[in-house]
Formats: structure tokens, sequence, C-alpha cells
């Protein structure tokens, strides 16, 4: 275990240089305080959980001290946001603090959002309300939690410094953490500004650092990008069998790693509904729930045409071809999964679709749905979900479907089905008005609810006694919440 000032910084995006990054100071941000932080996070730099209660922690993660051997850096990057080209982005309130290795040898970015203003800030302040923080860092550790590839975080510094958006609220910061914040819209940004040498050098950077293993391939690129469909296609199937909605999938949002990345109006389905628009401002539902599939390759086409430089033009179309196949894929396999089926059958794809179907029409929680019906041996299970569906003999031709479709799967044991299913079915995931209770908490100087949610969700497949109040169908209230888009 380490204490704060034995990190180990290795800050090999730094070295790079100024077309990739602008050296920039965090401004520090009034009376700093600890909101929350995460021990599993923690652990990836071997720090002593400890740690995270004393003054210093706060004054590092609030811009007040700094590591001798941090290197602060503000990225640029480009990005297709809503379908269009805007040619300069870049961190307009993050920086890159640096990059620690651990005892495994593992480099983590440690970034830290809401810093204050950078070049790339264009009309915004540089910095992050409370809110979105808390927000980020429940859904970054959630997301982790559910076995969905995600960036990391640390902690959230909450403050007295006052930040205007809709109305006055307090600036934070949160710590993110991730192998790598290269972002699609790197690529995109040296390829539309005409800069074959840097935009080499960034491939270079992230083939022998995140992408080792292609360098073994004929063709290194290809390899590389074929393995960033792959990820892109699995972390979204993901998404799709558990309800999330990311809400702003521009490329500049994208990660080169396939994980998810830059959290702004995201929701989990409370209830089934494809067509669900998180973004308020997205009057189109360019990124509704369904749309996230579809978009998932527009945006990896936006980077194909990037890699122009390096790969012909066919084998990207060919790589981009497996998206789709690979998507489905791995949606099937889990979803088969949540519905406690250890084998494949033609026809799966549909028994999926029509449950869907069936609980779209009738409101039903997605999550909740998946837990109960592995509470039960399969006929007991459904007989009791009957009653969440108005078309009770659509949802009666189904359950035959469905307990036929078990009988089928073989002989199976119902303490392990429990088990099996319990395993893949959260019981706990990160409800949009729980995340909204935690914030007003805060909001009043009160972090033990965010403290507390945060727990929680770091066990969502585990019963956790006494916590039934985060297991449940939100309250009138909590349904349809429209979660502001600035942050
Ligand atoms: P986002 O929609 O959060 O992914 O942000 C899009 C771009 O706007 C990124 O380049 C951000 O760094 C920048 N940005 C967002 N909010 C602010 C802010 N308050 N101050 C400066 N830049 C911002
Ligand atoms: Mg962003």
């Amino acid at each position: 275990m380490k204490a704060l000032d034995e990190l180990t910084f290795d800050n090999r995006f730094a070295r790079l240089g100024d077309a990739f990054s602008t050296h920039v100071l965090p401004e520090p941000l009034d009376e700093p305080r600890l909101v929350v932080a995460s021990s599993a996070a923690m652990a990836l730099l071997d720090l002593d959980p400890a740690v995270a209660e004393t003054p210093v922690f706060a004054e590092l993660f609030s811009g007040h001290k700094l590591w001798a051997e941090a290197e602060p850096r503000a990225m640029v990057y480009s990005g297709h946001q809503f379908g269009g080209y805007t040619p300069q982005l870049g961190d307009g309130r993050g920086l890159l603090l640096g990059e620690v290795y651990n005892a495994a040898g593992e480099h983590w970015d440690l970034h830290l959002k809401g810093a204050g203003m950078t070049p790339y800030s264009r009309m915004g302040d540089g910095r992050a309300v409370l809110r979105s923080s808390i927000r980020e860092f429940l859904a970054s550790e959630a997301l982790h939690a559910l076995g969905i590839p995600s960036s990391r975080a640390l902690c959230v510094v909450g403050s007295s410094t006052p930040v205007w958006r809709e109305k006055q609220e307090r600036g934070a910061m949160v710590l993110r953490l991730a192998h790598s914040h290269i972002r699609f819209g790197h690529f995109e940004y040296f390829y539309y500004t005409k800069k074959p040498e840097q935009q080499a050098e960034l491939a270079e950077h992230v083939l022998n650092l995140h992408y080792p293993e292609c360098r073994e391939q004929p063709e290194p690129y290809l390899a590389m990008f074929r393995e960033i469909v792959e990820r892109n296609a699995e972390m979204i199937a993901k998404w799709q069998a558990y309800g999330f909605c990311h809400g702003v999938m521009n490329t500049d949002n994208m990660s080169i790693l396939g994980i998810t990345f830059d959290f702004g109006p995201f929701a989990f389905l409370d209830d089934f509904d494809a067509h669900f628009i998180c973004n308020h401002s997205d009057h189109e539902g360019r990124y509704s729930f369904s749309n996230q599939v579809p978009i998932g390759q527009w945006n990896l086409s936006a980077l194909a045409q990037a890699l122009t430089p390096f790969i012909s033009v066919d084998a990207l179309k060919e790589a981009l071809g497996l998206y789709l196949p690979l998507y489905q894929a791995h949606y099937l396999d889990l979803m088969r999964r949540r519905l406690g089926l250890t084998t494949a059958e033609e026809d799966d794809q549909k028994l999926v679709e029509r449950l869907l179907k069936l609980m779209q029409n009738s409101g039903v929680d997605y999550t909740l749905f998946f837990r109960r019906l592995g509470d039960e041996p399969a006929a007991l299970a459904v007989a009791r979900l009957r009653d969440d569906f108005v078309d009770l003999a659509g949802f009666d031709a189904w359950a035959e479907l469905y307990k036929a479709r078990v009988a089928r799967d073989g002989d199976y044991n119902e303490v392990q089905r429990r088990e099996r299913m319990h395993a893949v079915n959260p019981l706990y995931i990160l409800r949009n008005y729980l995340a909204q209770n935690a914030i007003a908490a805060a909001e009043s100087g009160d972090y033990s609810e965010v403290r507390r949610l945060h727990e929680v969700l770091s066990k969502p497949f585990e019963e956790q006694p006494g916590m039934e109040q985060y297991a449940q169908r939100p309250p009138d209230w909590g349904k349809h919440l429209e979660i502001s888009c600035s942050s």
C-alpha cells in the first residue's frame, strides 16, 4: 500500500510534446472537501484507502497541490458532434495530470475534470458542477461493477466556488482514471488538420502502448483498428443488454480503448423503452437507446476515415463489417444468460425480441424483470411476473415458449439457475432518481447518501440487507426526470 507521495509517474503522453497538448496548471477550488472516494479505484494505484480522509487528498484533487512529477496537460482533439464535424475541441476543463504506474506495471492516466480554463475552453468556464461530477463518479464505478468497460473514478472533491449554470451551483472536480484518454477525435484532429507526421506519431503511440500485440500482425494498424471495432461492439452490446443510454455519443466522447467515456446526461432505463432519449437536447433522437447500435458503427467509420492514411479503404470497410455481427453475438450471448439459458438455439433472438416488445408495451421495469425471473423456478417466476403485463395473452404465449425453451436447455438444478441468473442480473442499478436523491443531499452538504449509493452499486449483483429501497422502481416524481445537459 502506498501513501500519496509514493506514486510513480511516467508521463508518456506529455512527452509527445506541444503538438498534442498544452501545459496548463489546475486552477484551485475554494475550501475543498472530499465528497466521495472509491477504494476500489484507489487500489488500482496501490493507494491505501485511509489516505482519502487526509486533507492533502482533497488538496491534490482540487488543484491546490501537485506532485512534483506531475505534468498537467490539456489535450487537443476534435470530433463529430451530433453528426457534424467540429474542427477543434480539446480538454476545455480537464487536465491530464500525469500517468502513474502501479506495482503490477499498469499505467493509469490521472485526469482531473473541472480544473479551470485551458486553450480549448471555447465559451466555457473550465468548471464542472458538483451534480455532474457526482453523476460521473457514480456511473463510472457502477458500470465497472456491472462488468461494462468504463473509465474509472477515484474521487469527487466539492468546494464553495460558485459556478453559474441555469442557476448558481458549486464547483467540483472528479478525478478520472483510464489507461488512456485518447479519443477517436484525436485521430480526426490530426487527419483533418493535415498533419501526417503527428498523425503517424499518435498512431505509433497508441499501437505501442495500448495494442502491442497488434505489432505481431502483418498489418499492425489494421489489426489495431479491428481490435477497436471488436471492443466497441462488445461495449455497446453490454450497454444494450443492461439498459445503459450514454446520451452524447459524439466521436470526441469515444475512447480508443472501447471503454465507456465522458458521462453527461446518461441514464439507465427504468421501464424498458427502445426509443428512450436521455439527452433532452437531442431532439431527433440521434442517440436514443436503440440508435446506439448503428451510431457505434457510424462513429467507427468516422475513425476509419481518419485512418485512411495508414490502412486501405477496402481493409477498413472489411473491418467495419465485423461490427454488427460481433455486436449481435455478444448481445445475444448476454441476453441468453440474462434469461438463464446455457445453450444456444436458432430462435433465441426472436424470444428476446418478443419479450422486449411486451415489456415496451407494458412499461415493465427492465432490471427487476430479469432479477425476478431468476428468483424462482421458471414456471413460478413467469406466473408471478404476469401481473406486470397489460397484454396478458401475449405474455402467456411468450411464457409458454420460454418454459419450453428452459426445459430444452437441459437438466438444471434450481439453486444453480438462481445463482447463475443472479450473477448476471443486477438488483441495483444507478437509476436517475437515486442519483438525484444523493445529489440533493450532497448539495446541502450531506455526503452520506452519495457514499452509501456508491457502496450499494459496487456490488450490484449481491442482495444487501437493509438496502431494499435501492432496488425499487422509481416513485412517480423520479420517472422520466429531465437531466440538465449543462455540466
Ligand atoms: P462534453 O459535451 O462534456 O463532452 O464537452 C464537449 C467539449 O466542450 C469538450 O471539449 C469539453 O472539454 C468542452 N467543455 C464542456 N464543458 C465545458 C466548460 N464548462 N468549460 C470549458 N469547456 C467545456
Ligand atoms: Mg466530452
